[in-house]
């Protein structure tokens, strides 16, 4: 015998020995492998019929994937978007086996290891607030407004704090519901000359932590 480790436990017909986690080969001619590889499955699952081998049983030893049927589904989850936009139970349709990542039917993605996991909602990439504050000197306005993006689908709040040379003189708020953005109304004011004015945008929303984007514009 060729390839074996020191003190490794082989099989009874010799071509098979365990590295500790799993039945390995014996370096030998192919095809006498083959012929060996249900005579070792009998033994290492413990199912010799003839009963004259002990210290079997070592089942998991092979790839449980090959004996899975084919296009099974993954359905993991629920899915977190649509339980709290939707109220639904909605499974992983993606083919079992996959990832971490999951998606349900609607398109929502989700990251879970395993049954025994909260399931959390996922987004490619991360949200981001933006900021738009602009002074307009032919109708001698400025104007505010402000949106928040690229959150997992739920509910999402979005916040804009508008000051003027330091103090707040206006909030604007608005929350959508089973979206993954969300935009502020648009607020403008004639501002008195020479003052300095500052847009503070705030995003949140399902899973990840508030983003926040500023401006600022200084009237002449
Ligand atoms: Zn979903
Ligand atoms: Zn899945």
């Amino acid at each position: 015998m060729s390839g074996i480790p020191e003190g490794a436990q082989v099989s009874e017909d010799g071509h098979w020995w365990w590295d500790g986690s799993a039945w390995q080969a014996v370096e030998d001619a192919w095809d006498t492998v083959q012929e060996a590889a249900s005579d070792a499955w009998d033994w290492a699952t413990g199912n010799d019929e003839g009963g004259t081998t002990s210290g079997g049983g070592a089942s998991g030893s092979y790839d449980d994937g090959d004996l899975a049927p084919e296009h099974a589904v993954c359905s993991l989850g629920p899915c977190p978007s649509c339980a709290e936009s939707d109220q639904v139970s909605a499974p992983c349709v993606l083919e079992s086996g996959h990832d971490s990542v999951h998606q349900c039917a609607q398109g929502d993605y989700w990251e879970q290891s395993d049954a025994s996991e909260a399931a959390l909602p996922l987004v490619f990439g991360t949200p981001v607030a933006t900021a738009m504050l602009t002074y307009d000197s032919g109708s001698d306005t400025i104007s505010a407004t402000g949106n928040t993006t690229g959150w997992p689908r739920g509910t999402i709040d979005v916040v804009g704090d508008i000051y003027c040379d330091g103090q707040v003189v206006h909030r604007q708020e608005n929350t959508c519901r089973s979206a993954t953005a969300c935009t502020l109304p648009t607020w403008s004011t004639t501002p008195d000359p020479g003052t300095r004015w500052e847009h503070v945008v705030t995003g949140s929303g399902p899973r990840y932590g508030p983003v926040e984007d500023t401006e600022q514009v200084d009237v002449p």
